[in-house]
């Protein structure tokens, strides 16, 4: 009799009960939303591509029937991180050349390595191999700048991961543009073949105002601008920079390119290390986007970007990588975070500088702003697409936890992300990637590898 009871009221709940595709719950849930609640014993439901409620399992459990779960009470659920700043391919050059500056380092190493081994195939591969590392890392967006990026869109459309990817224009023949010209004509092609793409947003990438004309910077801010796409470019990475624009035009790089109108639509600018207060009074009046690389600025010792300044001033500011093959060396947004907040402080002497929940913020809400998609990702919330992580909380380093957010931010490592959904998508379950085939990955990163040092002999 009370099987029957029983068996009755959870068919009315089941019947009651909104659909849902997944439920995820963990023992904290870090939402990012504009209260910035974390909900201990947390659940967030997802309904296609989307988040459809947000809050304690017990009233997701009481209010959804998911077709599937994943429960984690050991672990802490937050939004995916964002990448605002990578090469994803330079995976392949992973320290092939340590230790230089800057220019040393393009000049007598990157771009001959380029020059001599650069295809679609290498690409492809070295896309697989950066996103692979940055999925099981957490990373659920990147911003790509590189060649070939047609081919970087289908890599993170294979993988199920969001991009904003932008092909590179330089003003020198490489492997998919002999001149700018050709490269801009590439990427007006590609801009149309990606455009209302529910994961890639295309984008045109001029490499820096140290490698392009003036004509070609113009004519990449009105391609993009035809386009709606945003512009992506490093931006006062070195002094050498700002000391060689001052010496050529009497006016810092940000100045130049804003003359230059470079700044007339969405831009996010890499780096900013050199920048005064009128660079940033320029910034922040254009709204510009800014990619701090605290792993980079600091191996190629190009500086420290003012970013405490910059987020007092109201720029966006969003965490990224940089490229793999020397001027990190890996894709790792939890050192990112757990460096961004302990240089500000190392440089100002003061520990409050840039406090944990500051590094989170430009890891997951401040990278989606510094990208323009503030409405659709970076925070856990109603109606934001489902773009969620699952950090474990059941190793050495994760116990005790008295705070998840200065534990994400200090503690926890990028190898203890165990789960990973995009869009909806569970990409990542047991830190095994679902979307791509990584012992091949390994075995043509070695083949690549191979060819490359033969190549520099
Ligand atoms: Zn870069």
């Amino acid at each position: 009799m009370s099987r029957i009871f029983s068996c009755f009221f959870f068919c009315v709940w089941a019947l009651a009960a909104e659909p849902a595709d997944w439920i995820w719950s963990g023992r904290y849930v870090i939402t990012m939303d504009a209260q910035r609640r974390v909900i201990e014993n947390g659940a967030v439901a997802v309904r296609g591509e989307r988040i459809v409620a947000v809050g304690s399992k017990a009233e997701i459990d009481a209010r959804f029937q998911p077709r599937q779960r994943l429960d984690r009470p050991d672990a802490i659920l937050a939004p995916g991180l964002i990448d605002t700043h990578t090469h994803a391919a330079m995976s392949l050059l992973r320290g092939v050349a340590d230790d230089l500056n800057l220019q040393d380092w393009l000049n007598k190493f990157i771009f001959p390595a380029e020059s001599k081994n650069l295809s679609a195939d290498y690409v492809r591969w070295g896309t697989r191999l950066g996103v692979a590392e940055m999925l099981l890392g957490g990373t659920t967006t990147f911003t790509d700048m590189y060649y070939f990026e047609d081919v970087v869109a289908e890599v993170a459309k294979e993988a199920g991961m969001r991009g904003v990817l932008g092909e590179t224009i330089i003003g020198f023949p490489v492997a998919d543009a002999k001149t700018p010209a050709d490269a801009l004509r590439f990427t007006e092609g590609y801009l149309q073949r990606f455009r209302n793409d529910p994961l890639v947003i295309p984008a045109v990438a001029p490499h820096a105002i140290y490698t392009n004309s003036d004509e070609t910077l113009k004519a990449a801010r009105a391609l993009a601008n035809k386009y709606h796409a945003p512009l992506l470019i490093h931006v006062s990475e070195t002094k050498k920079e700002n000391d060689d624009e001052q010496t050529k035009r009497h006016m810092t790089p940000v100045k130049a390119l804003d003359a230059l109108g470079v700044f007339n639509g969405r831009t996010v600018a890499a780096h900013c290390v050199w920048v005064n207060d009128a660079d940033m009074a320029i910034l922040k009046a254009r709204g510009v986007g800014v990619a701090h690389c605290p792993s980079s600025n600091m191996k190629l010792a190009s500086g420290v970007a003012p970013v405490v300044k910059m987020r007092a001033l109201g720029i966006a500011v969003g965490l990224g990588p940089d490229g793999p093959a020397g001027s990190n060396n890996d894709f790792n947004l939890f050192e990112e975070m757990d460096l961004a907040a302990k240089l500000a402080k190392v440089t100002s002497s003061d520990p409050r500088a840039l406090p944990a929940s500051a590094a989170l913020e430009m890891a997951t809400l401040g990278g989606a702003r510094v990208l323009g998609l503030e409405k659709e990702i970076g925070s856990l919330e109603t109606g934001k697409r489902a773009d969620l992580i699952e950090v474990r909380l059941d190793r050495p380093n994760a116990v005790p936890v008295y705070d998840p957010v200065s534990q994400m931010v200090y503690a926890l490592k990028a190898e203890d992300v165990r789960d990973v959904m995009v869009n909806g998508r569970q990409v990542v379950r047991d830190a095994k990637i679902l979307t791509l085939d990584e012992p091949q990955i390994l075995q043509k990163a070695a083949e690549y590898g191979a060819k490359v040092r033969a190549s520099l002999k």
